[in-house]
């Protein structure tokens, strides 16, 4: 039967598309249905690797505009970004990756079926719009991820107050940015326009950015972004926006219960992402949910035989299942290998890097320290700063620190947190030493090479002994 595979995986982002190819090199005849022009999903079309793209272009502006720190003798005129070319540059790199995506599917004999898929009963998938037809499947696969939302009361026009979608493809720099949340998205941004010039205001509902790191990441990434000129209004609640000709108009609650007018060129919301499984039939299909987003068990089965689902639409039902790349990419593996008979094991959540490349860097895996003390560790804390590195002073950018939460009692390390040059590199080394249960001991006796960015991590494990070298 030409419309008959063992696999029918429903979405190619991250998470769909690694779990068609792993499906493939373990022997199974796969379909991935994707309703979208090109493969990759939202990272490699509106998240991770347009955003990253812009932030190259914010750092070479930044190293550009210190020539003179670094002996270069331009032309009088200040440098400035042409967005023309920072927005071509930016495609041509999300269609090589995507074009990347649909190389691999040809080569694991991958069939992409273009077209908006519908669970049809039991091991039938439809296509509704594109390529309609039926698709017999053994095992099915929801990967279909999720859209930018806003919150109640703020409506998105997608003009004037817009989701990271449209922030991605701005074709002219703002004067004026209000960032509403302050997660990894709003300060990315944040950077990316503060450096191309906007005026730059990020509102937080908590009472500090990026409130799901270390406390000291985010009084340090506050310290810097005041520096660069990013106004933080944190604790604060946006209560209104209408969008005008010219402008939008916001208003916001401080924390001692004043109104704060502000009027900015365009207003970026940037409060989290939702499950997409609308038109999915996943209610007709039996299919347990929970507020919206695809219940699986720790294998990331669905309450419905042969159907699993994976990444940013599912929720393991305890705790915040992490929407990220890397994660949805872990779990495609996972199930592809499950499905082939292969002995698997449940994914250790604590052990996800989480890294956001704002300027500067965050890169953190496991407890932080007010979540180890929560749980009831003695904790023991190190912390190193890169300022004090020859590779960073080189650099130009000795912003930050690198900080070891580690419990007293066994020496085990329990979270490594840095914000600072190359962080979201370095926190390769924490992971591993998280997953393989390192001591600060055996990090300390590991040899970091000289010079570099990582001698902060072999430091900060000295430090949380009390034994700094070049403190
Ligand atoms: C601005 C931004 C920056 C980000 N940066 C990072 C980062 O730096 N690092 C990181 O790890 N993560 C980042 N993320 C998050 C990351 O992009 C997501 O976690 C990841 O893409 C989730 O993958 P997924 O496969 O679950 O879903 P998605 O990538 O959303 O893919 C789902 C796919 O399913 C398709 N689809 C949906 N419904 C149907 C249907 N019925 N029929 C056919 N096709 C369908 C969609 O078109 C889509 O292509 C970022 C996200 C954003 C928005």
């Amino acid at each position: 039967m030409p419309n008959s595979y063992d696999v029918v995986i429903i979405g190619a982002g991250t998470g769909g598309y690694v779990a068609a190819i792993r499906c493939a090199q373990l022997g199974k005849k796969v379909a991935v249905v994707e309703k979208q022009k090109s493969l990759g999903g939202t990272c490699l079309i509106w998240g991770c690797i347009p955003t990253k793209a812009l932030l190259e272009h914010a750092h070479a502006l930044k190293v550009i505009r210190d020539a003179k720190e670094w002996g270069v003798t331009l032309p009088s005129a200040p440098p400035a970004i042409d967005m023309n070319q920072v927005q071509s540059r930016k495609d041509r790199i999300v269609t090589g990756l995507t074009k990347g995506v649909e190389f691999l599917f040809k080569k694991n004999k991958i069939d992409w079926i273009k077209g908006t898929a519908r669970l049809a009963g039991k091991g039938k998938v439809d296509i509704v719009e594109g390529e309609q037809q039926t698709l017999e499947a053994k095992e099915i696969i929801i990967a279909t991820g999720s859209s930018a939302r806003s919150v109640p009361g703020i409506e998105l026009d997608r003009k004037r107050i817009i989701t990271s979608d449209e922030a991605i493809g701005l074709k002219a720099v703002p004067k004026t940015l209000v960032i509403m949340g302050s997660g990894a998205v709003g300060v990315e941004f944040a950077s990316i326009y503060r450096r191309f010039g906007s005026e730059v205001t990020i509102i937080e509902l908590l009472p500090r950015l990026v409130p799901v790191e270390d406390e000291a990441v985010s009084a340090e990434l506050e310290k810097s972004f005041r520096k660069q000129g990013i106004k933080a209004l944190t604790g604060t609640k946006v209560t209104r926006a209408a969008a005008g000709a010219n402008g939008v108009d916001i208003e916001a609650q401080t924390p001692d219960g004043q109104t704060q007018k502000l009027t900015a060129d365009l207003l970026l919301v940037a409060t989290g992402r939702g499950p997409v499984t609308t038109g999915l039939g996943v209610e007709q299909a039996g299919i347990a949910m929970e507020k919206g987003y695809i219940k699986v068990d720790e294998l990331y089965r669905t309450s419905v035989p042969n159907i699993s689902a994976i990444g940013d639409v599912i929720t393991l039902g305890k705790g915040v299942h992490p929407q990220l790349a890397h994660v949805s990419s872990a779990e495609g593996i996972l199930v592809a290998e499950r499905i082939a008979g292969e002995d698997v094991r449940p994914i250790n959540y604590d052990h996800v890097p989480s890294c956001t490349y704002c300027d500067p860097e965050i890169g953190s895996v496991g407890l932080t320290e007010a979540e180890a003390r929560q749980k009831g560790y003695d904790v023991r804390i190190g912390s190193f700063p890169f300022g004090v590195l020859g590779r960073a002073k080189m650099a130009g950018e000795t912003e930050g620190f690198v900080k070891i939460v580690a419990d007293k009692k066994y020496d085990e390390i329990l979270g490594i947190h840095m914000i600072g040059p190359r962080s979201t590199e370095l926190v390769a080394e924490a992971v591993l030493a998280l997953r393989l249960e390192c001591t600060v001991e055996e990090l300390i006796k590991t040899m970091h090479a000289h010079p570099t960015f990582s001698e902060a991590v072999g430091e900060a494990a000295h430090a949380t002994h009390g034994a700094a070298i070049h403190l």
